[in-house]
């Protein structure tokens, strides 16, 4: 497997439990600085939707939140970064999700003369994460996550980027018992992760809870980039 495409470019690694908002940060960053975004959920979700052997293996897996086993789940993100355009850089979202898999991620890198250039970690206390989880909706078509009208509890109408065609649902994974255990294994196999980049000196956090808006400013000071007025 090789990485040599990755060999230039920004590599960051979106870090923090589920429903920290990694994936609409991602969003954002990949408008902003044109980097690819790589999410290990959405490839296992493209292997589900498309029925493949792969998503047959990690449906179970995933629907009970626990991790993928890293024979299947670290061939498959390596994969999506080999063949990324030269020098485009990439942007990791959930990915690494324990030790091995940031050890594996840095031995493939090392062999591209490349490596991790940031880690930043979206930092939401359980009791947020798990409202957000339990309000969430997602588009099929488009990714997005919307959530419950708060004053009502009734679901999202629709989404805005889709609004004739648009199939709203909740995933497998956000049932209450899926998302306890999801926060289980994110502190007992994830956050150990931070650990290992903070040794290496290239983690910083930024706070998760407040606005979309406010927390993709403190992303963008993390990475060094000031914001446009
Ligand atoms: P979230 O961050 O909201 O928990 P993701 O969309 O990142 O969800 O992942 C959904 C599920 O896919 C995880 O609960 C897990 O079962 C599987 N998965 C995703 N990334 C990994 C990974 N790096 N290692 C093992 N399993 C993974």
């Amino acid at each position: 497997m090789s990485l040599a495409n990755a060999a230039s470019g920004l590599r960051l690694v979106l870090f923090g439990p589920p429903g920290a908002g990694k994936g609409t940060q991602a969003q954002l960053l990949k408008e902003r600085l044109g980097v690819d975004h790589v999410s290990s959920g959405d490839l296992f979700r493209h292997h589900l939707s498309t029925g493949t052997e792969l998503g047959d293996l990690a449906r179970g897996y995933m629907n009970r939140g626990e991790l993928v086993p890293d024979q299947v789940t670290i061939g498959m993100v390596l994969d999506r970064i080999g063949q990324l355009p030269c020098g485009q850089g990439f942007m990791l979202d959930g990915f690494p999700r324990n030790t091995n898999q940031a050890r594996a991620l840095d031995e493939s890198l090392t062999l591209a003369n490349a490596a991790i250039d940031r880690v930043v970690h979206i930092a939401v206390a359980d009791d947020e994460l798990i409202r957000r989880l339990s309000n969430r909706y997602i588009c099929r078509s488009c990714q997005k996550p919307f959530a419950r009208d708060p004053a009502t509890g009734a679901p999202p109408s629709g989404c805005d980027t889709f609004p004739d065609d648009c199939d709203i649902y909740q995933r497998d994974d956000d049932t209450p018992e899926a998302v306890a255990n999801r926060l289980v294994v994110y502190h007992r196999e994830t956050a150990p992760v931070l650990d290992y980049y903070r040794e290496r000196g290239l983690l910083t956090d930024v706070a998760g809870e407040g606005a979309v808006e406010s927390v993709n400013e403190s992303l963008l000071h993390a990475l060094g980039l000031t914001v446009e007025v």
